[in-house]
């Protein structure tokens, strides 16, 4: 099995094909040309110069958007355990983020985009860190993923390292220039989107300026918002009023805004949400993990707001899997609304159709159809738990959640073959992921509850 050559046209025959539309998987071919799907359907007309490839008994479907992640904690998984929210970041996170450097911000960055495409995702959104972020954007574009890529923006903040706090003009013209050097770079596979923390660690001086500029340049607004009580707590005691509320007063709410957790909202701030048509991410496996809480996403989709499905970072998850998201979203919903509030095929959407349009990219990804980018991945239909007469997002949901793809491809281009990376040793991925790790916990001054950075 050889890769895809980038412009080389080729077809996908006798698979099965799920096109995220809503229509029911069938028996078909697929054909890709630089890198555009470009025909689909139970039988093509013949076309001798294209490749052929069979694939009897898989199925292919549109490639997964992960909706929230932070590339730069893959290399932290299981350093932070226990602990809510807020001592979660002060403790152990904001100090292991100050200790990074671009050599160990790039190895965090390949385990956590090779797991990624392990996994099915073939278009990520980071949330990135202070400093270093050109290591990220490299890392992605050497890769091959999609990904909306940012720099965390951070001006005050209380427990914050004094190396994670930057003057806010300085925050916001280093994340601009990010934005100049990578927005649609890598052939038009990277973005870079403004990545305010949270309310607490951005002024409202800053956060207006950041909605300013977002509306200058069109770009994506993405940030945290009431993860926790204390969160909401702490913003009306610093901003009197919730995250939504002052956000939207700082005119920072529209529809170039991702907010990602939006566990802890109240009827204000949904008819916020509704008034904003702003897109929602859902982590559900990093708000279990934190005892956060139960994000209310069948009133989300109920009120027609686009929502995607996020693993949110290695530290607070500790899986980067779509399919463990898709299962676990389901299942919090049945417990909090009761079964089929939030059927299999709306759950199966948010990770694909749903989760494209929250991020501003449906033209491009999403679904398999003509015109759309060749973001395609391929399972063993036996790997899915799937029965010929259920609808495949039923296994996809409840079935699959232990499946990986055996191929991925971005832009036509395979990425993983045979459950494994093209052009990458994942074995190696690894072990230069364990070393910046240890080099990250030997700059930490570790005696005390809370470790510190020496510069803090
Ligand atoms: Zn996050």
């Amino acid at each position: 099995m050889k890769e895809a050559a980038g412009a080389a046209p080729w077809r996908m025959e006798g698979v099965r094909i799920w096109t995220g539309t809503g229509e029911p998987a069938y028996q078909g071919a697929l054909e890709v040309r630089d890198g555009v799907v470009t025909a689909l359907g139970p039988t093509l007309p013949p076309a001798p110069k294209v490749e052929v490839r069979e694939r009897p008994g898989a199925v292919v479907l549109p490639g997964f958007v992960q909706g929230h992640v932070h590339l730069c904690q893959s290399v932290m998984r299981g350093l932070a355990e226990d602990r809510p929210l807020h001592r979660w970041l002060r403790e152990r996170i904001w100090p292991l983020e100050a200790a990074h450097d671009e050599a160990t911000l790039r190895a965090s960055a390949r385990l956590g985009i090779a797991e990624a495409l392990l996994h099915g995702a073939t278009t990520l959104v980071d949330m990135g860190t202070v400093h270093g972020n050109d290591a990220l954007a490299e890392v992605a574009a050497q890769m091959g993923i999609r990904a909306i890529l940012g720099k965390a923006l951070m001006d005050v903040g209380d427990g914050v390292p004094p190396a994670l706090c930057q003057p806010a003009a300085v925050g916001l013209a280093e994340a601009l220039a990010l934005h100049a050097r990578w927005h649609g770079a890598a052939e038009g596979r990277l973005r870079v989107a403004l990545a305010p923390r949270f309310t607490l660690s951005v002024s409202p001086e800053l956060w207006v300026e950041i909605a300013r500029a977002a509306r200058a340049e069109d770009l994506l607004i993405h940030t945290h918002v009431s993860e926790t009580p204390w969160e909401n707590d702490a913003c009306r005691a610093m901003h009197g009023g919730s995250p939504l509320e002052v956000l939207e007063r700082w005119g920072v709410l529209d529809a170039r805004t991702l907010l990602v957790h939006a566990v802890w909202l109240d009827a204000d701030d949904r008819a916020r949400l509704r008034r904003r048509r702003v897109g929602l991410v859902h982590c559900p496996g990093s708000n279990a993990k934190l005892g956060s809480g139960i994000a209310d996403v069948a009133t989300w989709v109920a009120d027609g707001l686009p929502v995607a499905l996020g693993s949110d970072g290695a530290a607070c998850n500790d899986a980067l899997s779509p399919l463990a998201e898709v299962r676990l979203a389901a299942q919090l919903q049945a417990l909090r609304h009761g079964p089929g509030r939030v059927p299999a095929a709306t759950i199966a959407a948010l990770a694909t159709r749903e989760g494209a349009r929250a991020i501003g990219a449906e033209a491009e990804i999403g679904t398999l159809e003509v015109g759309k980018r060749a973001d395609l991945i391929l399972f063993r239909e036996a790997d899915l738990g799937w029965e010929e007469d259920l609808p495949l997002e039923h296994a996809l949901v409840f079935a699959a959640s232990g499946a990986r793809p055996i191929e991925v491809y971005v832009d036509g281009r395979a990425r993983v073959l045979e459950g494994r990376l093209v052009g990458e040793d994942f074995d190696e991925i690894r072990r230069d992921a364990a070393a910046a790790r240890r080099r990250l916990l030997g700059r930490l001054d570790r005696g005390n509850e809370t470790w510190r950075y020496p510069s803090s």
